[in-house]
């Protein structure tokens, strides 16, 4: 039996462990992953890692936007859009919230965010809201907003949608959003995921405007497409949860993403948050986490979740 603690515990390093243990494989094809065994924070011998100047065990710009917001969230008891949006440039000039200080990662919607928003200065239109830019690089970081206790389902779809806006600012991003923030906030709150994932979708059902219906149903009907790991945000969202609830384990769901190939870190990273919550930071197994670096800086984000006002339930 865990407890609320655990499972956010669980949850944060579920995703970043996910993150670290998917990025030598990002960009291969499914055929090009190794067997399941093998898949580990070091690949086998002869294979193609990419980012290979980057130590064993670091996460990339999943994790870093993922404690970026965590950070924000407990400093301003919601999602102040400026002060986040200032520390994603602190991210990707500074290297803030990474083991080494560098950024070895960052996606292309995020980056045009970022420079719109280094020129205008505006969180609420820096980011991109063209049906293309859908990527995944909003629905990575949501994880977080699950940890903030409120008891109105409004305000959790409120907050997903808001993180989303600086970088991924159309409808479809942030509804993925408000999904996945449904789902994984049941799951802090002790439901199975299949629970979980039917509350949400009920919920973002009744919740939604009548004008974003459709996008809605676009996202929902993305549960019946086979997983491909992409980096488009409806495919990704459906291949995480897919990973979930076909496994019964830390280690076989975060295996599962990265062989979908493709975006595996940042599959691996949605897929390991939700386990991370289900399994507890004990269900990770030990040698993937003492792989991971940066331990410190996490610590210290979550010490500061543990005494901030907003953390009334442990
Ligand atoms: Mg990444």
């Amino acid at each position: 039996m865990t407890t609320r603690l655990d499972r956010i515990r669980g949850g944060m390093y579920g995703l970043l462990t996910g993150d670290a243990l998917g990025v030598p494989y990002e960009f291969s094809a499914p055929q090009d992953i190794p067997e399941r065994r093998l898949i580990d924070m070091s690949p086998p011998p002869g294979f193609a890692r990419a980012h290979s100047s980057v130590p064993e065990g670091t996460w990339s710009d999943d994790g870093a936007q993922a404690l970026l917001l965590l950070a924000s969230l407990v400093e301003c008891q919601s999602v102040d859009l400026q002060q986040f949006t200032e520390s994603l440039m602190d991210w990707c000039r500074n290297g803030a919230m990474t083991p080494d200080g560098r950024v070895f990662d960052i996606g292309i919607q995020t980056r045009q965010a970022l420079e719109n928003f280094a020129r205008y200065g505006n969180p609420l239109t820096c980011g991109p809201n063209q049906e293309r830019s859908n990527g995944n690089g909003s629905l990575m970081r949501t994880l977080p907003c699950a940890f903030i206790v409120t008891s109105n389902p409004a305000d959790m779809i409120a907050r997903a949608r808001r993180q989303s806006l600086p970088t991924h600012a159309h409808p479809r991003s942030q509804l993925a959003c408000a999904l996945y923030a449904l789902m994984a906030w049941q799951m802090v709150e002790g439901r199975t995921p299949i629970e979980a994932l039917d509350y949400a979708q009920d919920t973002l059902q009744q919740g939604v405007d009548p004008g974003e219906q459709a996008e809605l149903s676009l996202i929902l009907d993305g549960r019946l497409d086979r997983s491909q790991g992409s980096g488009y945000v409806v495919d990704s969202l459906w291949s995480a949860i897919r990973c979930v609830l076909a496994t019964d384990n830390y280690e076989d769901c975060v295996r599962e993403a990265i062989a979908l190939g493709n975006d595996t870190d940042t599959t691996a990273c949605i897929a390991g948050g939700l386990a991370g919550v289900l399994y507890g930071e004990q269900g990770i197994p030990a040698l993937w986490r003492h792989a991971l670096q940066g331990r410190s800086i996490v610590e210290d984000v979550l010490a500061r979740l543990a005494t901030s006002a907003a953390q009334e339930q442990y």
